[in-house]
């Protein structure tokens, strides 16, 4: 049985790189284009999986060639799919991605696919894997009430649950239910209104979040690293400043996914940060999403 469960999406991310991003109408010769895993949850669990983790991955994928890719992702990085429902009627996720060579800059359009339909009886089929997890992670790209259901039915059975609250949106009703709460600085701006642009205003931020109901705050800065605060700890965490980064995207999945692997080891909470931020890190010095997760051996 699986140490860490994840529920989330599975999206295509196709990108295509060229001198700019098209105005409408406009046709631009590009120069290069890559197809790879992508969507929040499965970062995430390549993440963990590449750690060493025992991870599921609970999520909707279609029937079509996005799905293939999908399946093939997780099976080659050692993820469980019995856990994925595979639906005839959806199309697998997709991310359409224009890359500006020049500036890294980009333009994404997401159409999630399966998982916006998933319902919470289709969860249930799965719910015993998450039932017996040690650590559930979950963030926002999956309908709210089955994302809610399953934290609070994780909960119940003394799971550690972290929400990584992506992409941000109103949920008073979960607070109870999160163990972790992981926003970056937009997210962390999102819920409490304080524009974040160093360590002090996560600071102020982390306790504004701990008077809601939180109980433990963990705000990534991206290249200034992370904030924690639980209420009796406060801690500010450079990221390493050794990493020359080629490409942020998935650094707080990879942050993430650290996190949660690290949790699951029983190690201290510094330890567990570091790792994050270690992994978090690691993560952008490759191109893309899911194939840019760092291996136990790069830490
Ligand atoms: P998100 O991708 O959700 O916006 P962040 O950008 O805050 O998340 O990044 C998550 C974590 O990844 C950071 O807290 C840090 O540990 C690491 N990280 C991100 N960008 C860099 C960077 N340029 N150099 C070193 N570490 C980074």
């Amino acid at each position: 049985m699986s140490e860490i469960s994840v529920l989330g999406i599975f999206v295509a991310d196709i990108s295509f790189s060229g001198p700019k991003i098209p105005s409408i109408g406009e046709t631009i010769l590009g120069n290069k284009y890559n197809v790879g895993p992508g969507g929040k949850g499965c970062n995430q669990a390549i993440a963990i999986a590449r750690l060493g983790g025992k991870v599921s991955f609970i999520s909707k994928i279609g029937k079509d060639n996005y799905g293939k890719l999908a399946l093939d992702t997780l099976k080659k990085n050692n993820i469980s799919i019995e856990n994925i429902t595979q639906d005839e009627n959806s199309q697998t996720g997709v991310a359409g991605i224009l890359v500006d060579q020049n500036s890294g800059k980009n333009a994404i359009n997401v159409i999630t696919g399966a998982p916006s339909t998933l319902t919470i009886k289709e969860i249930d089929k799965h719910i015993a894997v998450l039932k017996k997890s040690k650590i559930f992670l979950t963030q926002l790209e999956i309908p709210k009430e089955v994302t809610l259901y399953c934290l609070k039915v994780a909960k119940e059975n003394n799971s550690l649950t972290i929400l990584n609250p992506a992409p941000a949106s109103e949920l008073k009703d979960y607070f109870s239910s999160i163990d972790y709460f992981t926003p970056n600085e937009t997210e962390a701006e999102f819920y409490t209104g304080i524009k974040i642009k160093d360590a002090n205003d996560a600071k102020e931020a982390s306790k504004e979040l701990l008077k809601m109901g939180l109980k433990q705050i963990i705000i990534t800065l991206g290249e200034k690293g992370l904030f924690y605060n639980d209420g009796t700890k406060e801690i500010y965490m450079k990221a390493d400043e050794n990493i020359k980064a080629v490409d942020t995207t998935g650094a707080g999945d990879a942050f993430n996914g650290g996190l949660a692997y690290a949790l699951s080891q029983n190690k201290p909470i510094e330890e567990c940060l570091k790792i994050a931020n270690r992994v978090g890190g690691l993560s952008t010095l490759k191109q893309g999403a899911g194939n840019a997760m760092p291996y136990k051996k790069d830490l």
